[in-house]
């Protein structure tokens, strides 16, 4: 129901109930006060008829009782007039003849007259309070009646020409309080359909006008904003254009590795950023893709190289095997997934008897994984191969195993030192003949003696006894000479065992005392009584100290004195470690070779007579005992100094 209408009809409901209020009680007052009139006058006619025929009745004048009554009911208003004798009998009558048929009844307000539309009275005829007859006299209501319809009428036609203006009223005031309602109705809808520059009309001053104005206010923010809104969404769409371009330039740069001109890089807001940070993006790739051209050149590098290496990760895991080391270890990474751990190529490599003369494979394992930093080890790999394995840690990437199949190196190393062993041996030959000498010489001249003896029948037994003691002792000692060099002359096995230094030092200066001692050099060893235990193989550590010796003896002789000595002392279990010094009174070394000494093929000799592999080889020999040797000069002579770690308290540490 619209508002306009709703007004009408309230006003309409007012009015109405308004002039039903008026309407009843205008008819009340009206109805009231005419009949009452009505009817008093009816009771007044009845009295006055009553005195006018009370003498014609007590004179019984019917004639004039007649004329009386046919005067009386002429009249209108007077519908009969009946008198009748206190006996009942009518007396006379006149007036309307359904009147004077009905029967009387008397009607006590102008209510009771209503269904009849007469006002029956009857009134007593009495002169000097005696009753001659009774009046009847019946009164029309009718023009009464008429007149209250006529009201009525005129009343509701009032009420209906002011409703019907009320409601014209009505009308016109809703169509103008509405009329605002519409067009902000209007308004709204034209905003709904998306028209903000819908204005409305302001008129006036009431609520309705400042509604109108809010309106207005409203619609001009809505149009602003969506100004300002229709502005970004233009922008953001025009950088998502950008964004689009870019995003294909990111797409090109990681799928097709294409080198592209990167637009918008000098714009200064986000999409300058993301051009920037595209650039950026390119040359990330590039450089990652380089990294990886690198890294393959890397790979084919490291598959080229003889030496076998394996990456592994910090956690352990593997990372790259080069073609060497998959192909020498082929059976063992066989049993094992593509991403198996150091650990767990070691106790493969076990299983399968890979690594021979492993005592304990617990802690083997264990001291594998646990390498010093680029520490070099030997470690035996089946069938008959020696390898020179080095772990190195890398920040970053973990930990690098490099393996050197040494077996050929190791093998001419032997020879090379069997060698030198036997050249040894043929130097101290003249020595060795003059040391056999001396207890042969004995031998000889006891026993001719204990012959001649003999043959003069003079050989007491104490005598010959005491020669053959001689002799027994002589030839102890040409025994000890040739066995220090059927020792020294053994092959090495290429195994390393723990022995104490002392005993080394000891047979060692021993034997070359022998050849010394025709030399007119002397010996001097000074070593301490405790025990110093190493790990090596003793023949190939001996063959070290007989290189230092000889070489002192070398020097020494090529000296003028022709004479000098060679002094052998050690400290064990210093700071570093067991340290033993060689030292000798042969002139020193020219300082512009000092750091030449240990090369291969270095030496100052004559043809011939130096081969230049000593002390390489003793360098060597030395390293792969863990230890280090160095030459100094020192109190007109040279000083080498070996340093060796102790193997008494902890074998497994320094057993490789
Ligand atoms: P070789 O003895 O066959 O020359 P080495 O490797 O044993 O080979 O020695 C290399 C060189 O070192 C020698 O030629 C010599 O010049 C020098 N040298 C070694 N020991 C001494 C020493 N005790 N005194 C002086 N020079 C020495």
């Amino acid at each position: 129901m619209s508002f306009r209408l709703k007004t009408v009809l309230g006003i309409a409901l007012i009015e109405l109930t308004v002039m039903a209020v008026l309407i009843a009680i205008n008819q009340f007052a009206l109805g009231g006060s005419a009949t009452t009139q009505l009817y008093q006058r009816a009771e007044a006619t009845a009295r006055v008829f009553a005195n006018t025929v009370a003498d014609a009745v007590i004179a019984t004048d019917l004639a004039t009782l007649d004329a009386t009554i046919e005067t009386a009911v002429s009249s209108e208003e007077l519908t009969y007039l009946r008198v009748k004798h206190p006996s009942g009998v009518v007396l006379s009558q006149g007036g309307v003849e359904t009147a004077l048929a009905a029967p009387f009844v008397r009607d006590a307000s102008f209510d009771d007259a209503r269904s009849d539309h007469l006002i029956d009275i009857d009134l007593p005829i009495e002169v000097e309070g005696s009753t001659f007859g009774t009046l009847e006299l019946g009164l029309s209501t009718l023009a009464v009646e008429k007149e209250l319809a006529q009201a009525l009428f005129w009343n509701i036609l009032i009420a209906v020409i002011g409703m019907s203006l009320v409601a014209v009223f009505g009308f016109g005031l809703g169509t103008l309080l509405t009329q605002q309602l519409q067009w902000l109705r209007q308004g709204a809808l034209d905003v709904a359909h998306g028209n903000l520059q819908s204005q409305i009309e302001v008129k006036g001053r009431d609520e309705l006008a400042d509604t109108a104005k809010c309106f207005n206010h409203m619609s001009k923010t809505l149009a602003r904003d969506r100004r300002i809104l229709q502005d970004q969404q233009d922008e953001l769409l025009a950088k998502r254009a950008r964004v689009e371009v870019l995003v294909g330039c990111l797409r090109d740069i990681s799928q097709r590795s294409a080198t592209i001109d990167v637009p918008d890089t000098d714009r200064t807001d986000e999409i300058g950023d993301m051009a920037r940070a595209t650039v950026v993006f390119q040359h990330a790739m590039q450089a990652i893709e380089q990294a990886g051209r690198e890294q393959q050149q890397l790979i084919s590098a490291f598959d080229q190289v003889e030496e076998q290496v394996a990456i592994f990760t910090e956690d352990g895991q593997v990372l790259f095997l080069n073609a060497a080391f998959r192909s020498f270890n082929k059976d063992i990474l066989a049993d094992l997934p593509s991403d198996f751990c150091l650990r767990s190529f070691l106790e493969t490599g076990l299983e399968q008897s890979a690594f021979p003369g492993v005592e304990d494979p617990a802690t083997w394992v264990d001291d594998q994984i646990q390498r010093g930093h680029g520490i070099p080890r030997e470690v035996r790999r089946n069938p008959d191969r020696i390898l020179l394995t080095v772990q190195s840690y890398v920040d970053g990437i973990g930990t690098v195993l490099s393996a050197k199949d040494i077996t050929d190196l190791r093998q001419s190393e032997h020879q090379l030192i069997h060698a030198s062993k036997l050249a040894t041996l043929g130097e101290m030959a003249t020595g060795v003949a003059h040391e056999l000498n001396q207890p042969l010489g004995v031998i000889r001249m006891a026993s001719t003696t204990c012959v001649k003896r003999i043959d003069r029948d003079k050989a007491e037994i104490d005598y010959l006894r005491g020669k053959l003691i001689r002799i027994g002792e002589q030839t102890e000692r040409a025994s000890q000479i040739i066995n220090h060099m059927r020792i020294f002359g053994r092959k090495a096995e290429g195994v390393n065992h723990p022995f104490d230094l002392r005993d080394s030092l000891q047979e060692m200066s021993a034997l070359a005392r022998t050849q010394l001692h025709t030399l007119d050099i002397a010996l001097k060893l000074a070593i301490p009584e405790t025990e110093a235990t190493v790990v090596g193989e003793k023949v190939i550590f001996e063959q070290v100290l007989l290189n230092l010796i000889s070489n002192a003896r070398d020097a020494i002789e090529a000296g003028e004195a022709g004479e000098g000595q060679i002094s052998i002392s050690a400290e064990f279990a210093t700071d570093q470690g067991h340290v033993i010094e060689v030292r000798d009174t042969g002139g020193g070394i020219p300082e512009d070779v000092l750091d030449k000494l240990f090369e291969p093929f270095f030496t100052t000799k004559g043809p011939g007579k130096g081969t230049g592999l000593g002390l390489s080889i003793s360098f060597g020999t030395i390293r792969d005992m863990a230890g280090s040797i160095s030459a100094t000069n020192q109190d007109g002579g040279a000083c080498f100094r070996i340093v060796l770690p102790d193997a008494g308290h902890g074998l497994h540490s320094l057993s490789a």
